[in-house]
């Protein structure tokens, strides 16, 4: 009963879709959604909120406690500009690697825990798995909150969270955090000869990004050599200047983007305080003696927490005891896993794939990968089915 795939088939069916993070998810959602219902599994879609894009979650098994949340992201990062060998979005099998957009980060794990469902249900699980499928991960860890909410506040309470990003199957029990945020500074215009007429939005930017720069610096310097992290403190970086209008023009506006990605240790809010403390009490009178229409807004555009290795963590002794793995190690990017945790479930990072190759052009997965985690999903379906 029900549409069968093997994971291989399944990991192709997911990689077909092109989730890019701009686009709709839909399809692929649906199409998830169907084959769970193809074996009698009800799955519930949590939408953005022009409803292009949907989070999934389902449960596989009875509806009590103490079951495992597989979780992962179904969207993927863009492949413009980059030297793609083959179709990003057709899965192409060479040297033992399968090629494809979203090959490690992440949809292989979905994919092979959902080609598993049939094996769930014969075996007869005694506690559930549920299925946690989010959108817009990409761009912020925008989508999965809502749906966490919902399972904290619908699901029977799971004792750990398993993030299926590619970490070559190892455990990960840290992540850093990441806050996002624009600066926009606005100033006045004038003939760039006529300095004492103008506030130049574009040079006042640049000492901004430098005032980041420096916090950077002093993070540096205090950091501890014991922390997992690498590099081992909170960075601040900026991507993105826009400003000025000519070369003979002093600037009105100039906006620019940064992030600050946080070890657990250090409250971001800490940065955008003091940052916003010094724009409004150091830098903003000097610019409105001649421009009082002069200001400097900061924006939080996303806030993604960082992941806090637990003492002796559920989702760790778990994955521990399916991997006979005995380390847990700390990573430097952000992901949905810390936003678990501080829903208040023990959660944990362990996926196949690099996240070496994630992002990058030609991205794939070892098929040795694929086996693993295989091999992973049985042990834990048959741990789940005692
Ligand atoms: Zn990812």
């Amino acid at each position: 009963m029900g549409t069968h795939y093997s994971s291989r088939e399944m990991i192709d069916k997911l990689i077909g879709f092109d989730t890019v993070s701009r686009n709709s998810n839909m399809e692929l959602i649906d199409f998830v959604a169907d084959y769970l219902e193809s074996h009698g599994i009800s799955s519930t879609r949590v939408f953005n909120d022009d409803k292009t894009k949907a989070n999934l979650y389902a449960t596989v098994g009875p509806m009590i406690e103490g079951g495992i949340v597989l979780s992962g992201h179904t969207d993927v990062v863009p492949v413009e500009g980059q030297p793609w060998s083959t179709d990003p979005f057709t899965v192409v099998e060479k040297d033992g690697r399968l090629y494809g957009r979203g090959t490690s980060d992440m949809k292989s794990f979905s994919a092979i825990a959902l080609s598993k469902v049939p094996e769930m249900i014969e075996k007869g699980l005694s506690s559930p798995i549920h299925f946690a499928l989010s959108y817009d991960e990409e761009v912020g860890c925008i989508g999965a909150p809502r749906m966490i909410e919902q399972i904290a506040a619908n699901l029977p309470r799971p004792r750990a969270v398993i993030v299926g990003e590619p970490t070559m199957m190892d455990i990960v029990s840290a992540h850093k955090g990441i806050l996002t945020l624009v600066t926009t500074v606005t100033g006045r215009e004038a003939h760039s000869s006529l300095v004492e007429d103008g506030v130049s939005a574009v040079m006042v930017g640049a000492k901004l990004i430098s005032y980041i720069t420096d916090m950077m610096a002093e993070n540096k310097a205090r950091s501890d050599a014991d922390c997992p992290f690498s590099p081992p403190y909170t960075t601040l970086t900026c991507g993105v200047v826009n400003g000025g209008t000519a070369g003979n023009i002093i600037a009105r506006e100039c906006s620019f983007m940064w992030d600050i990605r946080h070890i657990p240790e250090d409250d971001p809010m800490m940065f955008v305080n003091r940052f916003i403390a010094h724009c409004d009490e150091e830098v903003l009178p000097g610019l409105r003696k001649i421009a009082p229409e002069a200001s400097i807004v900061t924006e939080i555009r996303s806030n993604v927490p960082a992941l806090n290795p637990e003492d002796s963590g559920e989702a760790e002794m778990l994955v521990r005891s399916l991997t006979g793995k005995n380390t847990a190690s700390a990573v430097s990017y952000a992901a949905e896993a810390g936003q678990f945790q501080q829903a208040g479930f023990s959660t944990v990072l362990c996926g196949p794939g690099s996240i070496g190759v994630a992002h990058q052009p030609n991205e794939y997965i070892d098929i040795a990968q694929v086996k693993a985690a295989e091999e992973f999903m049985s042990k834990l379906i048959d741990r789940l089915s005692q």
